[in-house]
């Protein structure tokens, strides 16, 4: 299904949007995103990824000249448009928002004072989920030997346009089979995936990798701690090793295009008993009791 696409508030189809080639999102990949969904046709937790987005940008010395609001009135602009563009039944369905900030157009320097102004993209299309199977059997994954980037170097932290490291990954695990790829940090920790967060459960209780371990502060493994809070189940951070995914009763992923999803092998080896675990399909559950709740 086609996209509907906000360039500096230019909004057309996706065949006609375009940046100019001297944009240093394009030269260099200096650009930071964000990924949004709607629940009930409203962006979910759209203050916290506008932190993000601003953190991001802070972390490689751009500006967001934009209000929360006046960004959020912007991205409205260009669902209407997304809606205008189908038909009688689009408020039926949830849509994916990604909203990119580049360094904008500038001479070919690295001094960001070329760039006075930063282009804005915002893309609309709707919101695809995992397919059925993947919740009601869990997903296989690869522990791949591509190493997420260094925090001293591009870290992990900035949502970045630039994601070769995360593509590397996630080609290596395609190529295998893999729904998702794992990644170790450079001290052979585990740390994340490669588009979302990891969990494993052991003994009842779930444990993630801190952000230490390097990678990105995932806005649904934020939220995942308060819907275990929620539901009677221990979350907390720890540092993971391999052994720890291997010895593990349960494991799954989360994003917020993807929600929870059960892993059950790695490496073609079974996690647990092989299928979607209890105290994974009980977070999942009061996930879905939650963002069904809200107001529309
Ligand atoms: N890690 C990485 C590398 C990602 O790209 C994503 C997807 N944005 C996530 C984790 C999950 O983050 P969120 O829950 O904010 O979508």
């Amino acid at each position: 299904m086609a996209a509907t696409i906000y360039v500096n508030g230019r909004i057309t189809g996706e065949r006609d949007a375009v940046i100019p080639v001297l944009d240093h999102g394009f030269l260099y990949g200096e650009g930071v995103y964000e990924v949004m969904r709607t629940y009930q046709r409203r962006p979910f937790l759209y203050g916290q990824h506008i932190e993000r987005m601003r953190k991001s940008a802070g972390m490689i010395n751009l500006d967001v000249p934009y209000t929360n609001a006046a960004l959020l009135a912007e991205i409205e602009m260009t669902a209407a448009a997304f809606d205008e563009t189908r038909g009688d039944a689009p408020r039926a369905e949830e849509i994916y928002i990604r909203v990119l900030l580049t360094r904008g157009v500038g001479q070919m320097t690295y001094d960001p004072a070329a760039c006075p102004v930063p282009t804005l993209v915002i893309i609309v299309k709707p919101q695809v989920d995992p397919p059925r199977e993947a919740y009601e059997k869990g997903v296989k994954v690869i522990l791949v030997p591509v190493v997420r980037n260094h925090p001293f170097s591009i870290n992990p932290l900035i949502k970045s346009n630039n994601l070769l490291n995360n593509a590397l990954a996630a080609q290596y695990a395609m190529r295998l089979g893999g729904f998702e790829a794992i990644m170790r940090n450079y001290r052979s920790e585990i740390s994340e995936c490669s588009q979302s967060n990891l969990f494993v459960v052991k003994d009842g209780a779930v444990t993630t990798p801190p952000i230490e371990a390097g990678l990105l502060a995932g806005i649904t493994r934020a939220f995942v701690f308060g819907v275990g809070r929620a539901c009677g189940v221990r979350v907390a951070e720890a540092t993971l090793t391999d052994a720890d995914l291997f010895g593990a009763d349960e494991m799954f992923l989360t994003s917020t295009t993807r929600e929870i999803v059960p892993i059950v092998t790695v490496d073609g080896s079974r996690i647990g008993t092989g299928v979607p675990g209890p105290v994974t399909r009980r977070l999942l559950q009061e996930f879905r009791r939650q963002v069904a709740a809200l107001e529309p």
